[in-house]
């Protein structure tokens, strides 16, 4: 069987590299908020070229503090707008009601599956407040015209960044676009953890500051709190593997767009709608995502042929239980994503030989 992700090959490549660090750690003696979290924010926010990056404890809370400091910042109040694209994975859409803050959920680009700037001025009000672009699959959303929107109505961007690490537009990276970005280092993701990880890009002072109060019980100062805030700290291990796989994820990324180029280049069956990219520099391909109209009889089919598929997402967030408040939406662009999705194996260790098998069986499938 041909794996979808095999995070086992993936960290073994440098194992040596996260042991060692792991000793580091453990012989420290000290194993929160210290030295390693210190340098990661660092190193990853000059990666990304921004002011500051925060560690916090997973993607979901880098989304959930941030509007959470923006409300701290009398920026946002409750019952404000957010405007999300309504195909996104549940995280984006739980950050905002999590604040008591309302998700206006807007139609994707059927081509790209991320927000198209027309639609989403169409649906401004007077209490919109932040566009929130998911940049889905890895795919960096439109940002030049979504921040030329947010300028001109006076909006907040936060940049969902959980699959798009490195993805940029004009040598700008994602997370550098909007006021902030929130990244997650869940293990499967393009940039992982051996365990929950994420971190908040900005280059807002007054931001970085209430987010590292914020994720510390909202204290800056030991035993004074600001703000009634929470246990959310990216710990020592993490930071320590994070630093070693940061050296990687160029490489690592350059390795995925060479899976992707070869699966456009390749695969050639009409019954197969490929992904749409302008240039690679736009695309992380965190997944390589396909359409089909008899999606679940092509995933039977691959599984048949030894090679294991994964949908994003087979449930919208309008659909959930969880959300039975939004099911009045009506969204056909985004009903029609989640039934004819498919996410084809796409890794930094995919061999040569297993990707001749993928474009094979797909090209034969009738
Ligand atoms: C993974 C993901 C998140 C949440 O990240 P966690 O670290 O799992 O909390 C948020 N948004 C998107 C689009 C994601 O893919």
């Amino acid at each position: 069987m041909i794996p979808f992700l095999d995070l086992t090959v993936i960290n073994a490549q440098y194992e040596k590299e996260l042991k060692e660090a792991c000793s580091r750690v453990i012989d420290s003696g000290w194993y929160i908020m210290g030295k390693e979290l210190e340098a990661f924010e660092s190193e990853f926010a000059s990666y990304c070229d921004s002011g500051f990056a925060i560690g916090v404890a997973n993607g979901l809370d880098a989304l959930t503090l941030t509007l959470r400091a923006w409300k701290e910042l009398g920026k946002l109040s409750k019952g404000d707008e957010i405007i999300v694209p309504a195909n996104t994975y549940i995280a984006s859409i739980l950050a905002i009601t999590e604040n008591d803050l309302v998700p206006v959920l807007v139609e994707p680009n059927i081509d790209t599956y991320n927000l198209c700037p027309a639609v989403v001025k169409a649906a401004i009000t007077p209490k919109t407040k932040v566009i929130l672009p998911v940049h889905l699959y890895g795919l960096i959303s439109p940002m030049p015209e979504l921040v030329a929107i947010a300028d001109e109505y006076n909006l907040l961007v936060l940049e969902d960044c959980a699959q798009s690490h490195g993805a940029q537009i004009n040598g700008k990276k994602c997370g550098n676009w909007g006021d902030a970005g929130a990244f997650s280092f869940y293990p499967g993701k393009n940039l992982g953890a051996l365990g929950d990880a994420g971190v908040i890009t900005t280059s807002d002072p007054q931001l970085a500051d209430t987010l590292k109060a914020l994720r510390n019980y909202g204290s800056h100062k030991r035993y004074e709190n600001l703000f009634q805030g929470v246990n959310s700290r990216l710990d020592e291990i993490q930071a320590a593997m994070l630093r070693v796989k940061l050296n990687y994820l160029d490489a690592e990324t350059a390795r995925r767009r060479s899976v992707a180029n070869r699966y456009i280049n390749e695969i050639i069956n009409p019954l197969i709608k490929l992904p749409d990219w302008k240039s690679d520099e736009e695309h992380a391909f965190h997944l390589f995502v396909i359409q089909t109209e008899k999606r679940d009889n092509f995933q039977e089919y691959l599984k048949k042929n030894g090679i294991q598929s994964l949908i994003h997402y087979p449930i919208p967030p309008h659909k959930q239980q969880a959300y039975k408040s939004l099911s009045g939406y009506q969204l056909p662009i985004t009903e029609a994503i989640h039934n004819t999705v498919l996410s084809l194996p796409i890794s930094p260790v995919l061999e040569e030989n297993d990707i001749d098998k993928v474009i094979n069986a797909v090209n034969s499938y009738k």
